[in-house]
């Protein structure tokens, strides 16, 4: 359990930071690696409490044994430690780095406002597995004689190819960008995750047999008509990545942009591949020297913020149309649960103004050209406050209010109304019966990740992509041993 007065006597520390100043000047990660010494006493910290909520429901969505872990890193026994950490998440260095960590909200010493540093000890197992020559491919030693197909390569076609291609079938994975990762690749920036990491993944899942076809899009290069009559089952893992319709006036004036394309681009610039890219129309976007307005609170919303510092834009203003949360929330109304308080992103640590509950009323121009946007201060129902109104400086605006479900392109236009859809109207994908079969309406066809479940994180598109590998295993074979 660590070590027993460990959480008495060690303070909590997560992994430090470089200053601001410098992490702008490039598009590298900017994590400081802690010491073994130091991850050991973290890992210390943890009680190995009777209920350990940090892998129960509320905590980590592919249920990550922290406590044994937590014990094995302070033991000094990094190699089980990796081995229990891989047993339950196959890409521990994509959530050791981003992934928002439930699981430390639900840590029983989150009461006390000092969680365990739960994905700082993540990050540096993943990365000791790397380090120890323990991330190599692991073929299947028997093959099924089964053909599976994987649609979409982002982290949960990526873990369902995996676990598919371990359970001994034959398994190809389709892609339509020209490079597997999904937005892992092309949507979350560098500086949270260095790409290296997904193709030294992508190396070892081809080392276990599994065929890429990069370049491919189902639905329109190959149809989905073609592997249904040539697999034995496809999993569709195509995310959600339609942006929500933001219905501002004057959203036409150039200078205006969704946040997908800016984040995308970036990646793309950083990656060595042509700027430019399939689907998304617009001309080169840089916000060097500009007066850039981020519109929205999220996640997107902080990665244009930091991508725009990068560029060197001069000043960069986040609108926010929901109150300021509260600094602390009350520990006994939401623990363990995700607490709504306010929390500073990396990127708007760089130097953001956060503006709350203000409303973008509409968007001003001269001569068809972003000049500013014009916003109100909003009531407690967000309504405009009448009087409030003012304008802010843009050359540049971002719209990042979040996502409205999958283009109803490509393989969706193909199915048409014979894949149900969630009675939600985002045109995310149902499930035919309960929600472990992870089977559609159509005949062979398995859905996981955002195109499921709407946009989410990346430890959930990790889960759906194992818990549909293992219901596919199931139907093939009748049994299987894949890992729930
Ligand atoms: C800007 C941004 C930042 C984010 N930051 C975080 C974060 O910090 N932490 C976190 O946990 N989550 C974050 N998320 C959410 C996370 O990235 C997603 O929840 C996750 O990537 C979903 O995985 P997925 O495999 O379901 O879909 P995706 O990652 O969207 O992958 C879907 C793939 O399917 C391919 N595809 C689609 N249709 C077809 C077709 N017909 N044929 C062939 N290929 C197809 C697409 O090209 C894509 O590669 C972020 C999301 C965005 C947009
Ligand atoms: S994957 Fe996320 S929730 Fe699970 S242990 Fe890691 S940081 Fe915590």
């Amino acid at each position: 359990m660590g070590k027993v007065t460990g959480f008495l006597e060690i303070d909590r520390q997560t992994a430090k930071y470089q200053p601001a100043s410098d992490r702008i000047r490039h598009f590298r990660e900017f994590t400081l690696p802690m010491s073994d010494a130091e991850v050991g006493k973290q890992a210390a910290r943890c009680m190995d409490c009777g209920i350990p909520y940090c892998h129960g429901p509320t905590g980590c969505p592919v249920h990550n044994q922290i406590p044994d872990w937590n014990d094995l890193v302070y033991a000094g026994d990094w190699e089980t430690a990796v081995r229990n950490l891989h047993s339950t998440n196959n890409f521990p260095e994509f959530t050791g780095r981003i992934c928002p960590a439930p699981c430390e909200e639900a840590c029983t010493l989150n009461l006390e406002d000092s969680p365990v540093a739960i994905k700082t000890v993540e990050q540096a197992l993943a990365d000791k597995a790397y380090k120890l020559g323990l991330v190599v491919p692991q073929p299947a030693t028997t093959q099924s004689g089964k053909r599976v197909a994987v649609i979409g390569s982002g982290p949960a076609g990526l873990a369902a190819a995996q676990q598919l291609g371990r359970a001994g079938h034959r398994v190809d994975v389709f892609e339509r960008e020209s490079k597997p990762g999904g937005l892992l690749r092309y949507g979350i920036p560098d500086f949270k995750m260095e790409k290296h990491w997904i193709d030294k993944r992508v190396e070892q899942i081809s080392g276990e047999g599994v065929t890429f076809h990069c370049g491919v899009e189902i639905g329109r290069d190959r149809m989905l008509a073609d592997l249904q009559a040539e697999y034995d089952a496809i999993v569709y893992c195509g995310g959600a990545e339609r942006p929500r319709d933001a219905g501002i006036p004057n959203h036409g004036l150039s200078g205006i942009h969704d946040a997908m394309p800016y984040l995308v681009q970036q990646n793309r610039r950083v990656g060595g591949e042509p700027v430019q890219s399939r689907g998304w129309a617009a001309g080169e976007i840089w916000a060097g020297a500009k007066h850039v307005v981020v519109v929205g609170g999220g996640d997107t919303a902080s990665d244009c913020v930091g991508t725009a510092f990068r560029q060197g834009a001069v000043k960069v203003t986040q609108l926010d149309i929901r109150p300021q949360p509260p600094k602390t929330e009350n520990k006994l109304e939401v623990w363990p649960y995700w607490a709504t308080k306010m929390r500073t992103s990396s990127s708007q640590a760089e130097g953001a103004v956060r503006e709350f509950q203000v409303a973008t009323l509409e968007f001003v121009g001269e001569d068809g050209v972003l000049t500013g946007v014009k916003c109100a201060e909003v009531d407690e129902r967000r309504k405009p406050i009448a009087g409030t109104e003012f304008v802010i400086k843009a050359d540049l605006a971002f719209i990042a209010i979040g996502f409205a479900g999958p283009f109803e392109t490509g393989l969706l236009a193909e199915a048409g109304e014979a894949l149900s859809k969630k009675a939600d109207s985002r045109g995310n994908v149902a499930v035919a019966a309960d929600d472990t079969s992870y089977r559609t309406s159509m005949d062979k066809l398995y859905v996981a990740g955002d195109v499921r479940r709407g946009q989410s994180l990346v430890v959930w598109a990790i889960r759906e992509g194992r818990q549909a590998a293992r219901a596919v295993d199931l139907e093939l074979m009748g049994t299987t041993t894949l890992p729930r």
